[in-house]
């Protein structure tokens, strides 16, 4: 590794060519093509890595940048270079592919990097050519159009303007009324912009399934999976998957629900949608500190923890990689990434005083841990796995905190771990939801907006029959509650993923609660795994039990009935 000093901001950004990158990547494959022998292919490869992750973490760094200063006029430009680019630049990456898959010394190869590599060069094969990089691009303006929606809400409430996310504090508010009319103003949001949201889905559907039509699929459901690197179930597993979900978790949240209603001294049968936003009729938890004593909160809490996460979130800290608090121009949101080159994750937040702030300092935090103590596999494309993988790392990491929440939310904290907890369970009808409507969706591509929201309804009154919505809320009445949820636009048949994450983060938090020095020392050589296995394959090596396998979400979720029962729900 160099630069071993080196501080985010002091990361130079290299102007990108198109033309040299063409010119390169050209090359490469000509290079490839006439290495004859292992050793002279290895050579190419290791060259044409190494090349590629310098190229990565330029455009990784050049979108930091941007979304920590939107405001930044070369870094804007810079930013919507690299976007009309990367299309461009896939067809480069499958031309060598296609070379790679076919190379005489591949046996080798496999031998070296296991079989499972090419599966994934393989995969990326099926789901991208040429003939579909028109429907791609049109794909990406839809969904940022759909992005542009949402950000620009602008809610009047109370004498004040208000986006989407800050309306959320309201719908959570004790004040039964002030929960009732902000759930309201956000429908109406909608209302104002169904046909247009609308509109822009029915697009991306027929788009998407064209796409998958021109590369010889039946529908866009074999290509959305193949797209997430799926290579080890498929949508039949997940089907029955979702089965088990409705069979086994569906009563358990219901029964979470009514005891809620009693919590909060509202009958069930009188309950809205807005009164679930309420934990606790004392509020819900809130960080005792500013963000600067949640970093510090958090300093100590990994350094308990353990080794390695002591020295990782120093590591963090030292190389300025960051970036939490909201600042004017930055980005909405949250997300993890990694610095390829550097061998360094980075964490953007935007912390508003809310448990948000200390989920960011839990999970993304277990992203980039993962990141960290996978830093040095190789070849890099097996430092990070598929999507459902990840977030294990990250939502495992959210109950690995919990013996040091009382840092964040001093005398609350016990109802944040119950209230985490329910959520986390009550998570689950919701998600398949989610992923049965896109299912429905991809099979039926020329249906209604009416027909889809037909069908929404239909299945969100199967796993969430508790949620009755007030008059007022036109479009969440008629079943267009998934318009507000982004990834049925950009991320297709992506959010099962961390439905079946949280299946196996269960698995953790119950371990944890028998033995933790056990539990870390399991999680710990997850993470190190990368992504050297597929889904199915990587919970089989790290003694997890299977979703995907009949029973086992019954008997993921039954030990967690007694941690809900060790909670006093009287005294919150
Ligand atoms: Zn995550």
């Amino acid at each position: 590794m160099k630069n071993v000093d080196l501080k985010f901001e002091q990361i130079p950004i290299k102007k990108i060519s198109l033309k040299n990158v063409e010119k390169k990547m050209m090359s490469f494959i000509e290079q490839l093509k006439a290495a004859k022998d292992y050793k002279s292919g290895l050579k190419v490869i290791n060259a044409f890595e190494k090349y590629s992750s310098k190229f990565q973490t330029n455009v990784t760094v050049i979108s930091i940048r941007y979304s920590l200063n939107t405001t930044d006029k070369a870094i804007a430009k810079a930013q919507d270079e690299v976007d009309e680019m990367m299309p461009l630049i896939s067809n480069y990456i499958n031309m060598w592919n296609k070379v790679l898959v076919k190379v005489p010394y591949r046996a080798e190869l496999e031998k070296k990097f296991s079989p499972y590599y090419f599966k994934m060069i393989e995969n990326s094969l099926k789901s991208f050519d040429e003939k579909i990089i028109p429907e791609l691009i049109e794909i990406n303006k839809l969904s940022s159009q759909y992005d542009r929606i949402m950000g620009s809400a602008q809610i009047e409430y109370k004498g004040q303007i208000y986006n989407i996310p800050q309306m959320g504090k309201f719908s959570k508010s004790k004040l039964r009324e002030e929960r009732r009319e902000a759930s309201i103003k956000i429908d109406e949001f909608f209302q104002e912009h169904e046909a247009e949201i609308g509109d822009i889905y029915s697009k991306l559907v027929l788009l998407r399934d064209k796409a998958a039509k021109k590369l010889g699929y039946k529908d866009f459901t074999e290509l959305g999976y193949l797209s997430l690197g799926r290579v080890d179930y498929d949508a039949k597993m997940v089907e029955k998957y979702r089965k088990q979900i409705a069979e086994t978790v569906v009563p358990v949240a219901q029964k979470l629900y009514k005891s809620q209603a009693k919590r909060i001294g509202i009958p069930f049968k009188k309950m809205y949608s807005y009164d679930y936003n309420l934990m606790y009729l004392s509020g819900n938890p809130e960080p005792t500190g500013d963000p600067e004593y949640l970093v510090e909160s958090a300093t100590k809490m990994y350094h308990e923890m353990s080794k390695e996460s002591g020295e990782f979130f120093d590591f963090m800290k030292e190389h300025h990689l960051l970036d939490l608090v909201a600042r004017p121009g930055k980005q909405p949101g949250g997300y993890m990434t990694f610095l390829d080159e550097y061998k360094m994750p980075f964490i953007f937040s935007n912390f508003n005083g809310t448990e948000h702030d200390v989920n960011v300092l839990t999970h993304e935090v277990g992203h980039a841990f993962q990141g960290y103590l996978s830093r040095n596999i190789k070849p890099s494309d097996f430092r990070s796995p598929t999507l459902e993988a990840c977030e294990i790392h990250s939502m495992s990491m959210e109950f690995f905190a919990w013996p040091w929440v009382q840092l964040f939310f001093g005398k609350d904290a016990d109802k944040y771990r119950y209230g985490h907890l329910c959520d986390s369970i009550e998570f689950l009808p919701y998600g398949i939801t989610i992923d049965e409507f896109q299912h429905w969706v991809y099979a039926h591509p020329t249906a209604t907006h009416e027909e889809r929201c037909k069908a929404y309804q239909e299945i969100e009154r199967r796993y969430t029959p508790h949620k009755v919505y007030p008059e007022e809320m036109k479009v969440a009445n008629h079943g267009g509650w998934w318009l507000r949820q982004s990834h049925v636009f950009g991320s297709p048949f992506y959010y099962i993923d961390y439905t079946l994450a949280q299946v196996c983060a269960f698995q953790f938090l119950v371990e944890m609660t028998k033995n933790r020095e056990k539990a870390w020392r399991k999680y710990v050589k997850l993470c190190k795994c990368g992504g050297k296995y597929p889904f199915v394959e990587l919970l089989k090596k790290n003694h997890l039990r299977n979703p995907f396998e009949d029973g086992n979400v019954a008997k993921v979720i039954k030990p967690l009935k007694k941690i809900l029962n060790s909670f006093d729900e009287t005294k919150f």
